[in-house]
């Protein structure tokens, strides 16, 4: 038996309340806690290094790495010949994926930025279209469907505006259920699950600290995700990033119980507790009543680093699919790839139509069915 800080919704009143529980046996009580990284002397003797050259050098690398405008791999290099080969297109094998599927759950995990929403200068305007957003409201019609960000949860809601849907931001550490309309909804009750909820006054220091530190580099921009934090490079001279990443380092300095982790252009400042995207993954699918089903088939479509973690849990648990948004080859746990968000649309609409059939079809067979034996004479 294990003590859980959950808050649960209630979905009539709309109030949530904070408590602390001991869970076992149900499917939400079956997830492990987060455990929190035990950090070695040597790597925090490493971590107090932060500001090193090396360190920041190595953060930015990672971050151009991720970030599109700095790919410089030509469009049908052998590379990326040979990456099309071994992440082929999602849409190509279709068929492929719906047949793997035949008999079983799809479950639809979506990450926002740069997955339904193009990744624009200012994250405040990432907006998906209205045919997005009418297609993942299809979406939810027929699979269980959420949403899984690195944003703030409220934030990532607010683009997406759709109450049938799960939630999970600030990158599967605030976790919230379909407030309404969704037939997969368990019971009346929504449960909200925060795993680091006690780091919340940190992450809103270090947010005050690094707006503070970050005012003297034109373009910086931070965003308070709740339960971590983003520094946006997206609109910063790339002649400045290093001056940046070094001001992110030096409040960093004060906080060992905080990790930095890289994006597309993007350092995010998260709590040290062994929580992500793939977590998060694990935990939505046993909340669904899923975590021991074979006959479950979860498909992940994200765009980021911070996606590799869900990635790789469905290659571990050798269910479902991975597939990776991205127009340039990517070191990447994925099996397959999309090249930009109006791909991921087109992709997801085929899925609806698909299933449509499906149904239409098993509804045509069992009337038949029926029609034949009410033919049959007694
Ligand atoms: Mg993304």
């Amino acid at each position: 038996m294990t003590k859980r800080n959950m808050v649960v919704s209630d979905a009539n009143s709309g109030f949530d309340m904070a408590i602390s529980m001991a869970v076992s046996g149900s499917c939400v009580a079956a997830q492990r806690p987060p455990a929190y990284i035990t950090i070695s002397k040597k790597k925090l003797l490493q971590n107090l290094d932060i500001n090193s050259s090396a360190r920041i050098n190595t953060w930015l690398d990672s971050m151009r790495a991720s970030s599109p405008t700095h790919m410089k791999a030509p469009p049908l290099s052998d590379d990326q010949v040979s990456w099309n080969m071994r992440r082929p297109s999602a849409l190509d094998m279709f068929e492929q994926i719906t047949s793997a599927s035949k008999g079983k759950q799809i479950v639809m995990f979506l990450d926002y930025d740069g997955t339904l929403s193009p990744i624009v200068d200012d994250p405040d305007r990432a907006f998906m279209s209205k045919a997005m957003r009418a297609t993942v409201r299809e979406l939810a019609r027929y699979f269980p469907t959420a949403i899984v960000s690195g944003r703030c949860r409220d934030k990532v809601y607010s683009f997406v505006r759709l109450a049938e849907l799960y939630y999970a931001g600030s990158h599967g550490m605030d976790i919230k259920g379909p407030s309404k309309g969704s037939r997969y909804k368990k019971g009346t009750k929504a449960v909200l699950f925060q795993p680091a909820s006690e780091f919340l006054p940190m992450i809103d220091e270090v947010y005050k600290a690094l707006s503070e530190v970050t005012k003297s580099t034109p373009g910086a921009l931070v965003e308070n995700n709740k339960f971590c934090v983003s520094v946006h490079f997206r609109c910063v001279d790339e002649k400045k990033w290093s001056e940046l990443a070094k001001q992110v380092g030096s409040v960093l300095e004060g906080y060992p119980n905080l990790r930095l982790t890289q994006g597309r252009k993007v350092l995010e400042i998260r709590p040290t507790i062994k929580w992500d995207k793939g977590k998060a993954l694990e935990f939505l699918l046993e909340s669904l009543g899923y975590s021991n089903c074979t006959d479950v088939f979860p498909i992940y479509i994200g765009d980021d680093r911070t996606d590799e973690d869900a990635f790789k849990v469905l290659r571990e648990r050798d269910q479902g699919f991975g597939i990776l948004v991205s127009k340039t080859p990517k070191d990447t746990n994925a099996s397959y790839s999309l090249q930009e968000p109006s791909e991921v649309m087109t992709f997801l609409r085929r899925l609806v139509d698909w299933k449509r059939m499906s149904l239409r079809r098993f509804l045509r067979m069992r009337r038949r069915l029926e029609e034949i034996k009410m033919s049959i004479p007694n």
